[in-house]
């Protein structure tokens, strides 16, 4: 007789989740692998930035007194170019020619653009007077010595790798991100390449889900599978949990003659937390926890079932493994629905959608689908639209929740 374990709602699926996975520490990683992980320490500025005052401009360093009245010419004594030391000093009288970049000289005060001047015979002609500090940028004007560019807790994307690179972080601590393994499980799965007949599917939800985890920063190894055995199954998760931190399965969770996923997950001595939430579609959705913080995550065999429970479920667990804040770990934002929709009584329901870039911003429009196996909608998607199920009609234009299942900028 198999123990009841009651079906949990959705928050509280989430939230015990977040409560069981615990940070795994932190490493050094070098900058060039440390995309999408979480930063453990504060990055900080070297120097100022700029280091020094410095042309925003291609033209000429002067000194704007000397160019009240104009035009007027003023003798050319040198030149700084982006990488040079040089520091000819601008005396009254004089201008250095100046490219972006540069240094400014001293004795200099301003710049003016290349465009609205002309040089001829080491002299240079000026037809507008300008502002004390036109096109230049101060010292420290974007951040000061040791001022924090990025705070511990968030998450390095592309121009925080390019930030941490200007102030000389060739290796950062981060987060440990999790290693993870994925099997996916089905008597009718094939290879992406085999050939398949009327009564076998191929494996695409091995494939999605290494995909969706490398989307947000997280590697896996190559994908496992397995038949409708429950011996087979054992054994190979077994094997996984060993070695991982985390394992995410796919079908055989729910309560059919051949899932066997929630036996294997108990065989292997997995505590299952919870088995099956109250929502829709992906209901019959298995989380389970072994000594020192291991995870189990059994996702639904249907396509569109198995990337909602991954992006609800699994991947916030991750992330929180991999040292995110509990409130950063499952994105969601506030989105104007395109067009109108009726929501129907009964549990929470996720709907697929697709955001629709206008000039007013996104608006979210639905992605009709047949049902959870429509792998087709679900790969026109960029996430869902979480509907509560009271039954209410959403006027066009409502702010719904939207879950990306892509991180935004
Ligand atoms: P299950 O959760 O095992 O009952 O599977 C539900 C449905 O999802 C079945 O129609 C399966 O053929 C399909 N399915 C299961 N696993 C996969 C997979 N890895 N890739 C694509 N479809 C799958
Ligand atoms: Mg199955």
């Amino acid at each position: 007789m198999r123990k009841r374990i009651p079906r949990i709602a959705p928050d509280g699926a989430l939230d015990l989740i977040l409560r069981c996975a615990k940070p795994l520490g932190s490493v050094r990683a070098p900058l060039a692998d440390a995309l999408g992980a979480v930063l453990a320490e504060d990055v900080r500025a070297d120097r100022d930035l700029p280091p020094a005052p410095r042309s925003a401009m291609d033209g000429y360093a002067v000194r704007a007194a000397d160019l009240r009245k104009v035009p007027c010419e003023l003798r050319l004594a040198g030149e700084v170019a982006a990488g040079s030391d040089a520091r000819p000093r601008v005396r009254p009288g004089t201008c250095v020619r100046i490219l972006t970049g540069g240094n400014v000289p001293p004795g200099a005060d301003a710049v003016v653009m290349v465009e609205t001047t002309e040089e001829r015979d080491g002299r240079v002609l000026f037809r507008r007077s300008p502002e004390c500090g036109a096109n230049t940028r101060l010292r420290g004007e974007d951040a000061k010595k040791d001022e924090v560019l990025l705070a511990a807790g968030s998450v390095l994307g592309a121009r925080g790798v390019g930030m941490c690179a200007a102030v000389g972080r060739g290796s950062l601590r981060v987060g440990r991100r999790p290693r993870i393994a994925l099997l996916t499980t089905g008597a009718e799965l094939r290879p992406i390449e085999a050939r398949v007949r009327a009564h076998e599917v191929r494996d695409s939800n091995g494939p999605m889900l290494r995909a969706a985890l490398a989307t947000w920063g997280f590697a896996a190894g190559t994908v496992r599978s397995a038949p409708d055995d429950f011996v087979i199954i054992a054994a190979k998760l077994r094997r996984l949990i060993a070695r991982h931190d985390a394992v995410l399965l796919s079908g055989g969770v729910s309560v059919g003659r051949y899932d066997f996923v929630r036996e294997a997950v108990e065989r292997v001595g997995a505590r299952v937390r919870f088995h099956g939430v109250a929502m829709k579609p992906g209901k019959p959705l298995l989380y389970a926890t072994l000594p020192r913080n291991r995870h189990v995550f059994g996702l639904p065999g249907n396509p569109v079932s198995s990337a909602i429970g991954f992006h609800e479920f699994a991947l916030p667990g991750l992330r929180r493994l991999a040292g995110a804040p509990p409130d950063e770990c499952r994105p969601a934002m506030r989105v104007p629905l395109a067009e109108k929709f009726a929501s129907r009584r009964g549990p929470l329901r996720f709907v697929l959608g697709r955001l629709v870039w206008g000039n007013g911003g996104p608006t979210v429009e639905r992605v009709r689908s047949s049902g959870s196996s429509d792998l087709v909608a679900g790969g026109r998607a960029d996430g869902v639209i979480a509907v509560p199920g009271d039954g209410r009609t959403l006027a066009r234009g409502t702010l719904v929740e939207f879950r990306p299942w892509r991180p935004l900028p």
